[in-house]
């Protein structure tokens, strides 16, 4: 098969070649169970790099929201808000704990929670004696959201903020590692993030209680007796050795994997923002991007093509984009929650997003001959 004919996809996980050696480390001390010195290591090194007292490591990003909101004491007919513009993961825990969702528009800036509609909503349901258990606020593609305008609202009403920084492990919000703001952040490690330990995930914060209960609920809750004794409801969400010696050798490298994937998303813009119609996510000043996929929107006005039919003839040459996340507050799922929009009298940013943006492939294992493939696929298709 020739170099072209090699399917090109979104972002592919990117091994550093030392992950073999925490897994053999693991293997040589028998240590092949949850718990172990590679899920200390590990949990002490993810606290090291996002600047916070400490983590606690989860088998998904999705189980360390689930931990996070019960550790924040939502239960059922409590409210959550929630970033409209995210993947499924950020609301799906609340669910599970009998919550409901409010859904929050997004701000052109950083494509994240909007402060205005935030604003409203809080306003609201505070009039009505209701307000949410936390607000999951998502960074999205990897730019940090408008964390100081956004903390400032939320604690007028002492409302919690998690950070889902799934997505945004590796950047930073005016010099502060993303994911650090929220009373709790967390990251994932799942196959298609800027590292991958083939599944995983983080709990972070500064206050140990939380660090402490994270722990405890992850592990099936057990009280301290010398029976199992149980108290409160627990679960088995806690990390193996094993994965957390591939986190390990993931984390060294992270830095690496943000330049590449900036120099990936530089060289598009570079080549593709002259053409007019197309517009690169924008990154707010004071923040840096991780830039973990390379989002750009298309104008309708200007190109006649849907991102749709641009994905088919990208995929027609062997080269794998997507849309952007269909806003929650579109979802099937979520049609009986409320939504508020960043301008009530206008089309919500986050519709408006979905219907015109594209991610373009941005694995930190691209070729440069690859990336260049694409760009000129692109230009074939869209110029
Ligand atoms: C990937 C992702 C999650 C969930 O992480 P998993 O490790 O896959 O469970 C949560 N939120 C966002 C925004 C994500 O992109």
């Amino acid at each position: 098969m020739s170099e072209t004919n090699k399917r090109i996809l979104l972002s592919s996980p990117h091994m550093s070649g030392n992950e073999q050696k925490y897994i053999k480390e693991a293997f040589d001390t028998n240590w092949i169970a949850p718990l172990g010195p590679n899920v200390d290591q590990f949990e002490k090194d993810i606290a090291n790099y996002a600047g916070t007292k400490g983590a606690s490591v989860t088998s998904s990003g999705t189980a360390a929201i689930h931990l996070a909101l019960d550790i924040l004491d939502v239960r059922r007919g409590d409210t959550v808000f929630c970033s409209s513009f995210t993947f499924i993961a950020s609301a799906n825990p609340a669910l599970y704990l009998g919550a409901q969702l409010t859904f929050i528009d997004s701000e052109p800036e950083t494509w994240n929670m909007s402060p205005q509609a935030l604003e409203r909503a809080l306003y609201v349901a505070n009039k009505e004696n209701k307000l949410p258990k936390a607000i999951v606020v998502v960074n999205l593609y990897g730019q940090p959201s408008k964390m100081d305008e956004l903390l400032d609202i939320a604690n007028v009403y002492g409302v919690p903020i998690v950070e889902d920084a799934a997505e945004s492990l590796g950047a930073e919000y005016k010099n502060k590692k993303s994911g650090s703001f929220g009373k709790i952040g967390i990251y994932s490690f799942n196959g298609n993030k800027i590292i991958t330990t083939s599944g995983g995930g983080a709990l972070v914060s500064n206050d140990e209680e939380i660090l402490y209960k994270s722990r405890f609920l992850a592990t099936q809750a057990r009280d301290q007796a010398p029976h199992y004794q149980h108290s409160v409801v627990g679960y088995n969400y806690r990390m193996s050795n094993i994965v957390a010696g591939i986190g390990r050798a993931q984390l060294e490298v992270l830095e690496d994997r943000v330049n590449s994937r900036r120099v990936v998303f530089d060289t598009y813009k570079k080549e593709l923002s002259n053409i007019p119609g197309i517009n690169f996510m924008p990154e707010l000043e004071g923040t840096k991007s991780n830039r973990w996929l390379t989002t750009l929107t298309i104008n309708p006005d200007i190109i006649k093509l849907t991102p749709y039919e641009i994905m088919d003839k990208m995929n027609e040459v062997n080269i794998e984009t997507r849309a952007l996340w269909k806003p929650l507050h579109a979802q099937p799922l979520f049609k009986e929650a409320t939504f508020y929009k960043h301008n009530e009298s206008k089309e919500a940013i986050s519709d408006s997003l979905f219907a015109k943006g594209l991610c373009l492939p941005s694995g930190s294992n691209l070729k440069e001959s690859e990336v260049e493939h694409v760009i000129e696929a692109f230009k074939k298709i869209v110029g």
